[in-house]
């Protein structure tokens, strides 16, 4: 099963807005894969996920550590592949672990590791809009798993 779902989002806390409605649907196990160029919005639809899974802590852009782990309702892993220079540093990482554990697992550029990653995602493109604060996001949600939120998923993002 697969389907695309667009939305646009206006400015940051719409970005926030979204991703955290999205959140809500979340559970231990999901990998959310997110794609666009540097200044997209990765990090920030990664913080909306983080507030809808209770995590308290600041997310910060992972970029020089690649995998930050957040305590939430779940497990929320945030990584971000940009600096990576090879595949095997994930498996270093333990990255294999982390997927499918129970963690949510949250992929900034993860159209790069695109073989590591499950068939089970969501993908997440933002991409810019016409003004400056708005952006373009898309959300394409493949596998079992998803097939069975499909109406939440249209609804949550119908609602951004
Ligand atoms: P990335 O992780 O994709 O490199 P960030 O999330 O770190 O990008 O940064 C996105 C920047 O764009 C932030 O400074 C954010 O405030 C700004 N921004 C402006 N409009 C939006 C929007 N609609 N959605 C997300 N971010 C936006
Ligand atoms: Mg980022």
């Amino acid at each position: 099963m697969s389907g695309v779902e667009r939305a646009l989002t206006r400015s940051t806390d719409e970005t926030l807005e979204l991703a955290g409605t999205v959140g809500e649907l979340l559970r231990a196990g999901d990998v959310v894969s997110l794609v666009g160029d540097l200044g997209a919005g990765k990090t920030v639809f990664a913080r909306g996920v983080a507030r809808a899974l209770g995590v308290t802590e600041p997310v910060v852009s992972p970029s020089f550590t690649i995998v930050r782990e957040y305590d939430g309702r779940m497990p929320l892993v945030h990584v971000d592949v940009y600096r990576l220079d090879h595949l095997q540093e994930l498996h270093d990482l333990g990255f294999d672990d982390l997927i499918g554990s129970d963690a949510v697992t949250v992929v900034e550029w993860g159209d790069r590791v695109g073989a590591l990653l499950p068939a089970d995602r969501l993908d997440v493109h933002l991409e810019p809009g016409a003004g400056d604060d708005d952006r373009s996001v898309s959300l394409e949600a493949s596998g079992v798993t998803w097939a069975r939120r499909r109406d939440e998923l249209v609804d949550a993002v119908g609602a951004g």
